[in-house]
């Protein structure tokens, strides 16, 4: 048998199928840039490379797992553990070329209470992902890089307080190990920064939220928690809450996060930047939000769990700076966010009740 019509070679194809998609399209002169994106296979990386397509991006996606809730966009899905570094390696090595931009959201990550009960996990998968993923894309010359990092970085604050801008992240006293773990990670891409080209981006995420995110396990964060509990109950039901439900934050929707992580990536600025929008809310009025936009009367049981910081207050100076404004407020975006978790509720009690009959 011809070696081109064996089992091999047709898996030689497969597995090049995007590279060799990306070279016909690029001699036709159909795309724009080559970009990585780790972490594909979570909330806002699956996001991401959907505004990358539109913007005509070819897209290498990367991650651990493949993503839950939808078919990837991307033109190229690798299943790779970006802990060891053989695996950053061939993340970033493509024939024929170089990738333009690397877009690093592969995390170890969760809610709070994920994220206060996996200290460890957490201090070593994510340190080791950013570890390896920095050394190898400076290494091999890409010429950007993107961090993903969190406002977490901030100490706790009183309500009232004055915004905390960028600078005021020092000296640190970060609420939890997550918060410390990309403080680190932010100095190790400035730190490559300076000693090789290679251009680097930092983002400090406020909290993210909208459809085709994490909605149970464990790792799902307060936003997503709340569509669930609210559309697990019925009309007059109650729900649990964690801590009191005077924690203050701010939520920011996908869409806007995915425009501000493009922009950002496009832009000059250096430094972190905080990319969040500007609307703060207690953990009460999130709850009658989801109520309201549900159409359902719901009664709130306080419970002891972890809550976190109690209030927050950042400046956005430096991402208005290049023209990002958040678009989608808090009841539009769980207006666009409530349908699909109570969609998963339903499927979720249809599959089970099938499962009994
Ligand atoms: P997510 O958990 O949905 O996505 C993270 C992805 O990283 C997951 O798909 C996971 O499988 C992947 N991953 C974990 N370990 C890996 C490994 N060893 N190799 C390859 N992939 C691995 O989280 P998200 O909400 O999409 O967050 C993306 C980034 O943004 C993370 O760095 C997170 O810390 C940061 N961030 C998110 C928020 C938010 O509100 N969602 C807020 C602040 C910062």
């Amino acid at each position: 048998m011809d070696w081109y019509r064996s089992d091999a070679a047709k898996q030689a194809v497969n597995y090049h199928r995007g590279e060799i998609q990306y070279c016909l399209a690029s001699q036709r002169g159909g795309f724009l840039k080559r970009a990585l994106v780790c972490g594909a296979g979570g909330f806002i990386g699956g996001h991401l490379i959907k505004k990358l397509k539109r913007e005509g991006y070819w897209v290498r996606a990367v991650d651990i797992k493949e993503h839950e809730h939808c078919p990837s966009a991307a033109d190229e899905f690798r299943l790779l553990d970006l802990r060891r570094r053989q695996d950053c390696e061939a993340a970033l090595t493509i024939a024929g070329g170089k990738l333009n931009e690397v877009y690093q959201l592969a995390a170890d990550m969760g809610g709070m209470g994920f994220i206060h009960s996996a200290e460890c996990e957490i201090m070593h998968n994510s340190a080791l992902i950013n570890i390896h993923m920095t050394h190898k894309a400076a290494e091999m010359g890409i010429p950007r890089y993107f961090f993903s990092s969190s406002v977490c970085v901030y100490r706790n604050m009183n309500l009232g307080e004055p915004e905390l801008s960028e600078e005021d992240a020092v000296p640190a006293h970060p609420d939890n190990e997550y918060g410390w773990e990309k403080l680190y990670s932010e100095r190790v891409a400035m730190a490559y920064e300076r000693r090789f080209s290679m251009q680097v981006r930092i983002a400090r995420f406020q909290n993210c939220y909208g459809a085709e995110g994490t909605w149970r396990g464990g790792r799902e964060k307060a936003p997503a928690a709340i569509c669930r509990k609210v559309a697990e109950v019925g009309d007059g039901g109650t729900i649990e809450v964690w801590g009191d439900g005077s924690a203050v934050r701010s939520y920011t929707h996908i869409n806007d996060m995915v425009e501000g992580i493009f922009m950002l990536m496009q832009s000059d600025l250096h430094g972190p930047v905080n990319i969040g929008c500007p609307q703060y809310v207690s953990v009460d009025e999130l709850v009658s939000t989801v109520a309201e936009v549900a159409g359902k009367r719901i009664h709130v049981k306080h419970v002891e769990g972890p809550v976190g910081v109690h209030s927050r207050n950042f400046s956005n100076a430096k991402i208005y700076s290049i023209g990002w404004r958040p678009r989608v407020f808090l009841r539009e975006g769980i207006e666009l966010t409530y349908p699909w978790v109570d969609a998963q509720v339903k499927a979720l009690a249809n599959r089970s009740s099938m499962a009994v009959t």
